[in-house]
């Protein structure tokens, strides 16, 4: 019986690794029509000051709206978007439409925070970012405060990638520089002070044993002094319940971001929200 499931499961995996490919190649093509076919959209995640009172800023998030297999979450279809170079085409049309959207908020006097965007690995590769940011900027006329750009610590540990000149010549636009998943990745702690940062964000395993574990809460609390003796905000990701909500206050970190507070939204429904929230401008 063995030796007939090892062989069922040996067929099957090579069939699989055909099928993985297959379907690699699949969705490498669909993301090209989408990119024509306008199927990306943004989602909008609010985050708010610790204690709740202020809206203080937003996340975009792209989601993608297949015409037969619904939505489908970034996690999806990002890594082949990178791995397939289509990440720059992607990542452009992000950028632009948070830079639009954030002046069709102005145009309509809807009360706007500042927009965050993801900024991936790859993009900080390209020296079109720069331009790109800039063009950016300049079609949608916004002021460059309002965006922050998020990278991750990976991302600016990568070989070949000079994250010191590009941060800097991202922040001479006039832009907020953040890292997103503190934490999770490269960790050195070195760079936090070559780096022209804004903000730290927490990663979500941090907050999700923030109560559970004394150690998770020793490195939250530690993550926070630091970036505030280095002059940073501090957010913390995720956070799901009120009781992550008041250690986290306890701790004086400056923002939260997560399902307890807000997920991300359509456009739509946040326009209500930030009609009715207090923004910070
Ligand atoms: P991220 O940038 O760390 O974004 C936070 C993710 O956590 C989002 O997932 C958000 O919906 C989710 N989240 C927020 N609060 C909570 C919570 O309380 N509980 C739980 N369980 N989840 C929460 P999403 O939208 O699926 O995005 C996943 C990742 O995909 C992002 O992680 C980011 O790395 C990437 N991503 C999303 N949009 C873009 C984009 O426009 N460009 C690039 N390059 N990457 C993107
Ligand atoms: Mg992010
Ligand atoms: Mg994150
Ligand atoms: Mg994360």
């Amino acid at each position: 019986f063995r030796a007939k499931e090892q062989r069922g499961s040996l067929s099957f995996f090579s069939d699989d690794m055909t099928v993985a490919v297959q379907q690699r190649l699949a969705m490498e093509q669909s993301l090209r029509q989408a990119l024509e076919r306008q199927e990306f959209c943004l989602y909008y995640q609010p985050q708010w000051s610790t204690d709740g009172g202020h809206l203080t800023g937003v996340e975009a998030l792209i989601r993608w709206q297949h015409p037969d297999r619904g939505m489908i979450p970034p996690a999806a279809f990002i890594p082949v978007a990178e791995q397939s170079g289509l990440i720059g085409q992607i990542g452009r049309w992000v950028l632009q439409e948070a830079c639009r959207q954030v002046a069709r908020w102005q145009a309509a006097g809807v009360p706007v925070p500042r927009v965050a965007v993801n900024v991936s690995p790859q993009q900080l590769h390209y020296h079109s970012l720069v331009d790109e940011l800039a063009a950016a900027l300049e079609e949608s006329g916004i002021e460059p405060e309002r965006l922050e750009l998020e990278v991750t610590e990976s991302a600016l540990m990568s070989p070949g990638v000079n994250a010191e000149d590009m941060l800097q010549a991202l922040r001479e636009q006039g832009v907020r520089l953040a890292i997103d998943d503190f934490g999770t990745g490269y960790s050195s702690l070195a760079y936090l002070k070559r780096f022209p940062l804004d903000l730290l964000k927490i990663d979500k395993s941090f907050t999700d044993d923030l109560l559970g574990s004394k150690e998770a809460h020793a490195i939250v609390e530690t993550i926070i002094l630091l970036g505030h003796r280095l002059g940073l905000d501090v957010l913390a990701e995720g956070v799901e319940t009120p009781a992550q909500q008041q250690a986290l206050e306890q701790l004086a970190c400056d923002h939260i971001q997560g399902y307890l507070m807000s997920r991300p939204l359509p456009v739509v429904e946040l326009e209500r929200l930030l009609r009715d929230a207090h923004v910070d401008l």
